[in-house]
């Protein structure tokens, strides 16, 4: 945790020179605070979003709906291009339905129709689903993550976001707000901070949260290409095996999503070499049914990615709150959970407009955002914290590698007990929507 000094934030307040991301500030705002110091190159703002990812851009667009603008700082020098695809459910997709981008997406994505699961052991068949059929109304489409990340930042203005801009550290908290420090030594004073700074978020750090806990198990992913066309049904593809299980699921004509889960003690070092991370893959299905295998082949070498799969449970009187002064938690920031439910992109985009709902009046009335953002917490929580420990049980269920119990979930779970719908009913969550009259800036 970082140890922060309260001193006064005029102490904090002067800057170095100019930064050539600088100009594309939205300079005064309605209302914007004032930096208390006598630099100009001190920049003051009402609202700062850190991180332009799912969380980041949604907050940025239901803020926007409801009359706020905000400024986003982003680490990278541009919008996360690569990490595969993310699978989107009816909740996911209701929220982006009400911040304006979803029919973009929808054109290109295909709605998945059903799903097949089969057992690694010959590719028995074990069950198949219709989506239709099990759980009426069900939304789910694999999008890629820069499209989906494009399509929302391109609903902003010019310049909304600051590319090459890391936060280092919260300097300090005073009457004006909180000061950021940047890791090019810029400061930046803003009334309200919003931390979407995903799953290492230095935020989170700094109030008190515990790092992420690796839960035990990594994850290969990939998005296959095929430029000519992929030949596959729109159905999710299920395959499981002992302690290790994988999938895919066709994304647009073109490309088809893949992913591995796999028991590991540690996750061992990170690995970037995409041929070397391939051919890891391929080995943990050596056997298994050939349309995995010919999905996971025509991946390109740079598409495939390994990654650690990790939580944070947010128990009652153990865990600090979202929300310290004007500083609050947003998505993985706050709540990483593990992709078993496919929720958590979801769950940040339903945080994003329930946060502006509670934010957004706070802000235009120049009162205390402090309540607000407790409201928002309060709101959040009973949601996010049983999905993520249902997220991890699932997980830990999914990846028992005994072989008594995978042939107890081979002969009878999978095939006799499994009811999509009960299964899938955190889908069919309202998180209230923001009212399409609202003015927008
Ligand atoms: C293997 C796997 C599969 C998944 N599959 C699904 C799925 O199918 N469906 C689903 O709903 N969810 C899924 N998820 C979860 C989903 O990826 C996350 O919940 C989602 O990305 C969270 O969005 P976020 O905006 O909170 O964080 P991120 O997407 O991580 O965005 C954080 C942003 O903050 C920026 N940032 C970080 N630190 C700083 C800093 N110091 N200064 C400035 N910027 C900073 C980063 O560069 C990034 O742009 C999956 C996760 C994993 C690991």
């Amino acid at each position: 945790m970082l140890v922060v000094a309260m001193a006064p934030l005029s102490t904090f307040v002067s800057s170095p020179a100019r930064h050539p991301c600088s100009d594309s500030y939205h300079r005064r705002r309605r209302g914007a605070v004032s930096a208390s110091s006598s630099s100009s190159s001190t920049k003051a703002e009402e609202v700062v979003i850190v991180g332009a990812g799912i969380a980041g851009l949604a907050t940025a667009l239901s803020l926007r709906r409801l009359g706020v603008s905000a400024t986003v700082l982003e680490q990278g020098p541009s919008l996360r291009a690569g990490g595969t695809s993310l699978t989107l459910f009816k909740n996911g997709w209701r929220v982006l339905d009400s911040i304006g981008v979803a029919d973009e997406l929808r054109a290109k994505y295909l709605r998945v129709q059903g799903m097949r699961m089969r057992s690694s052991a010959g590719g028995r068949d074990l069950r198949e689903f219709s989506f239709e059929e099990e759980a009426p109304g069900q939304e789910v489409r694999a999008v890629e993550r820069g499209a989906l990340l494009a399509t929302m930042a391109s609903k902003l203005p010019p310049g909304a976001i600051s590319f090459s801009s890391r936060l280092k550290s919260i300097a300090g908290q005073g009457p004006d707000g909180t000061l950021l420090e940047l890791q090019d030594g810029r400061r930046l004073l803003s009334k309200v901070v919003l931390g979407c700074d995903g799953v290492n978020s230095p935020i989170a750090r700094w109030m008190g949260f515990s790092e992420p806990r690796y839960v035990g198990h990594m994850a290969f992913r990939g998005l296959a290409d095929y430029a000519g066309g992929q030949p596959f049904e729109s159905k999710v593809n299920y395959i499981y095996g002992r302690g290790v299980r994988a999938g895919f699921v066709p994304v647009s004509p073109t490309k088809v999503y893949w992913f591995i889960c796999f028991n590991s003690a540690t996750p061992g070092p990170k690995a970037t070499d995409g041929a070397a991370l391939k051919r890891e893959a391929l080995g943990l299905v050596r056997g298994w049914p050939e349309d995995l295998v010919a999905v996971m082949r025509s991946t390109p070498d740079d598409a495939v990615v390994k990654t650690p799969l990790v939580d944070r449970w947010l128990w009652p009187g153990l865990a600090p709150p979202a929300s310290r002064g004007g500083v609050v938690l947003v998505g993985d920031a706050w709540h990483p959970m593990t992709p078993n439910l496919g929720q958590g992109a979801c769950c940040a985009l339903e945080d994003a407009v329930v946060l502006a709902r509670h934010l957004a009046p706070a802000v235009l009335a120049g009162s205390d955002v402090g309540e607000a953002l407790r409201g928002y917490e309060s709101e959040r929580w009973g949601r996010v914290f049983p999905l993520t420990a249902r997220a991890g049980l699932v997980g830990a269920l999914v990846q028992w590698g005994n072989p008594v119990v995978c042939a107890a979930r081979d002969g009878v779970v999978i095939p006799r007990l499994v009811r999509l719908g009960p299964f899938l009913e955190h889908t069919n969550f309202e998180c209230g929507l923001l009212d399409p009259a609202a003015p927008s800036t």
